[in-house]
């Protein structure tokens, strides 16, 4: 049977086992998939091992994704721009290295959540990892204005220079928190970690036009304090990121068996149960 598994620290939490054996299901395909825990200074070993033993490919978390393009003999365009992979394919002549997690954001905020990119004006919060994933996506959506806002305004203006000449006609720029107040953005998209402790970006008002969304990335049970303030500043629809976390998955499944499953109703489940806690 074919072995794939996700690797991360900690990684008890990861829905990915539930959601790879639930498209294994529906697409009729025969394989496995498991959590693997891998030691802080571990990685590389436990993906030699899993290989090793006929794994074919595995979905890496936090916190080794940089470690897992480091490690990958060759990389996916998206992913070479990220510096950072989520997927690895094991084959004969080496290791691809894919980024599939701007390419879930995408597909969840037009297909699930029927958002228009093309030609609006999108601000990205954050600078991390999940940003450098999600800038080649959304840059591919043509939108009129990109701006990544940044706590730490330098991180946001290396981004910016890395993803220039991918823009076309994109108005592409670097922003501090503070010089946002009053755009008026048609999409939010919460990428920093504020969320995963409790906190919130310091965002000035007059961040949503008329009609606007606002995406957290991090998901879970009701609404995170940036969904909770959007609600009371202006935005029309608040969306979490579990359907970016399905669509992910999903990119990644295509790319490992060459099928594409049907996410919705893997999505409403987990929504059913994240929602009964
Ligand atoms: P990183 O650690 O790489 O980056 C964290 C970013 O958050 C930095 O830009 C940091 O700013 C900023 N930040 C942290 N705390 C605060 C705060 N209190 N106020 C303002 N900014 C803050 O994290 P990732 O990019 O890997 O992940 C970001 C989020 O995306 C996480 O919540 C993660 O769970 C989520 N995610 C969700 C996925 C999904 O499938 N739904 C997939 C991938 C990520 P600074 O540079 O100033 O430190």
């Amino acid at each position: 049977m074919d072995r794939y598994a996700v690797i991360g620290n900690p990684i008890a939490h990861s829905k990915s086992p539930q959601i790879h054996a639930a498209f294994a299901r529906q697409t009729g395909q025969t394989l496995s998939y498991e959590a693997l825990l891998a030691p802080l200074d571990g990685f590389v070993r436990a993906v030699e091992d899993f290989r090793a033993e006929g794994g074919r490919g595995m979905n890496v978390t936090v916190p080794f994704k940089l470690e897992a393009f480091a490690l990958s003999t060759r990389h996916t365009p998206r992913a070479e721009l990220a510096g950072a992979v989520n997927t690895l394919a094991f084959g004969d002549d080496g290791i691809l290295g894919d980024n599939t997690d701007g390419a879930g954001l995408v597909r969840d905020l037009i297909v699930n959540l029927g958002c228009t990119l093309g030609g609006r004006r999108v601000l990205v919060l954050g600078a991390g990892g999940a940003t450098r994933g999600a800038l080649l996506p959304l840059l591919d959506c043509r939108p009129a204005t990109l701006v990544v806002a940044n706590r730490s305004p330098a991180k946001a203006d290396e981004l910016v220079a890395l993803f220039t000449p991918h823009a076309g006609r994109a108005a592409l720029a670097a922003s501090s928190f503070d010089a946002l107040a009053g755009h008026g953005f048609d999409v939010v998209i919460n990428a920093t970690s504020a969320s995963l402790s409790g906190a919130l970006p310091p965002l000035p008002s007059g961040l949503y036009a008329p009609g606007a969304l606002a995406y957290d990335m991090m998901y879970g049970r009701g609404d995170t304090p940036f969904m909770a303030a959007a609600r009371t500043q202006g935005a029309a629809r608040v969306a979490d990121g579990l359907g970016m976390l399905v669509e992910q998955a999903a990119e990644s499944f295509t790319l490992w068996r060459g099928v594409r499953p049907d996410t919705a109703a893997v999505l409403a489940e987990l929504r059913r149960q994240l929602d009964a806690g």
